[in-house]
């Protein structure tokens, strides 16, 4: 692999470098080069064995993960470099993260106990049931909703896109609760997937295969002692959730340009034409300058975000800026991977043909660019009188 030198940045300390190196290796040993067509199967494999090597302890954090609270630095490291060996092998790592962020933010003593260990260990996998049809960019236009009964949450509605639908062990659901409007009337509760009333409505396949689902509940009760935060704190504990991971989105497209870049310099320096390498041409070069400087920006936001949130700051404008840098810049970077390729860019199965597809929804999901963008300016012009 190509050198990584910027373990030394300041925003690291010896722990992550070591935690980085380690990672790769495991992962040039263990992770393999292709899978198998059934995604459902590959993701509970890759889920198994990163959890039975210690990688998942990372993503789950506090006394039943890593010992330490929620290290974003690497959580981020770890997803750069899982993203650069195997979309798929980062995509399970990821969502064990995401599914149950809400619990290690905010869960209680015996919800942490019953989930997280299990998540850590790769023995229940987990999902995050936030978008609906009508409701994805603005989601707090959500229609899913649970009333009380008793000691009881009913929910009725639909939630869709929800990664690992149809292989997760519980989902963490929102659903409108009525508290007050808008994003103020939204709570969380942990569903299991064998819960009466829930169901997978329909799998969905997209550009770049995993487990994807639309989700229905209808009637399905859930004790209130499911629920993660407080009544109507619900889009709080999502927006807690997802400062943590959409910097680590930013970190994914980054691993996924390291290794458009490394394929890139390969293919360059051996392919010949016109008597020399293609390399040799100043046209050539600059595409390579371009992608170098490109993720070397990427990077030096993704680690300011992820340093600044483990120093306790608030991170709002900054994770929005390397999501929008790093997913936007990554998708250039492997563009111009293909270009250098030619032909054989294209070809399925090819290593930057798979990239180029793994990269694309990373500009929707947790936030599409123009999202990103809003919420940059939005804090740049709160400072403004
Ligand atoms: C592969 C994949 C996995 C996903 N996994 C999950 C998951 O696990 N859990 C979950 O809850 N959700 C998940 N999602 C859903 C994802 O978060 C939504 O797709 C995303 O929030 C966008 O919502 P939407 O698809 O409804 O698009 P829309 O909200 O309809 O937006 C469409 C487009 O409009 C543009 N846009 C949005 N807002 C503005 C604006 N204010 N001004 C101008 N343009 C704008 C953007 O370009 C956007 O792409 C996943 C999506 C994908 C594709």
């Amino acid at each position: 692999m190509s050198d990584k030198h910027y373990l030394d940045w300041p925003f690291f300390e010896a722990r992550h470098g070591e935690l980085a190196r380690s990672l790769d290796a495991w992962a040039a040993a263990n992770i393999p080069h292709d899978h198998g067509p059934n995604v459902d199967d590959e993701c509970r494999a890759l889920v198994k064995s990163l959890g039975a090597a210690g990688w998942l302890k990372h993503a789950v954090g506090g006394e039943y993960g890593a010992g330490d609270a929620i290290d974003t630095r690497a959580i981020c490291l770890i997803r750069e470099t899982l993203a650069r060996h195997s979309g798929l092998a980062d995509f399970a790592f990821a969502m064990q993260g995401l599914g149950s962020g809400a619990i290690s933010l905010q869960g209680t003593p015996a919800q942490k106990d019953r989930y997280l260990s299990k998540v850590a260990k790769g023995e229940a996998i987990a999902a995050f049931a936030l978008s609906e049809p009508e409701a994805g960019s603005d989601v707090a236009a959500m229609q899913c909703n649970a009333h009380i009964a008793g000691d009881h949450a009913v929910i009725n509605g639909e939630k869709t896109w929800i990664s690992n639908g149809g292989i997760a062990d519980f989902y963490v659901v929102f659903c409108r609760t009525g508290e007050a409007p808008g994003a103020r009337g939204i709570s969380a509760f942990i569903v299991d997937a064998n819960t009466p009333g829930f169901e997978i409505a329909e799998r969905i396949d997209v550009i770049a295969p995993h487990p994807l689902a639309r989700l229905r509940f209808t009637d399905c009760r859930v004790p209130l002692t499911q629920r993660v935060g407080e009544a109507g704190e619900g889009f709080k504990v999502a927006m807690r959730t997802l400062d943590v991971f959409r910097t680590s989105v930013a970190a994914a497209a980054l691993g996924f340009a390291r290794r458009a870049m490394d394929e890139a310099l390969q293919r360059a320096t051996s392919r010949k034409m016109f008597n020399q390498r293609l390399a040799d041409f100043q046209l050539t070069q600059a595409k390579l300058a371009q992608m170098a400087t490109t993720i070397d920006s990427s990077a030096l936001l993704v680690y300011r975000a992820a340093w600044q949130r483990d120093q306790g700051r608030n991170v709002t404008r900054e994770a929005a800026m390397a999501k929008l840098t790093a997913t936007e810049g990554a998708q250039q970077v492997i563009d111009a991977a293909v270009q250098i390729f030619g032909g054989q860019g294209v070809v399925s199965g090819q290593m930057v043909e798979r990239l180029y597809r793994e990269i694309r929804s990373l500009r929707i999901y947790e936030g599409a660019t123009e999202v990103q963008q809003l919420i940059i300016a939005r804090e740049l012009l709160k400072d403004v009188t």
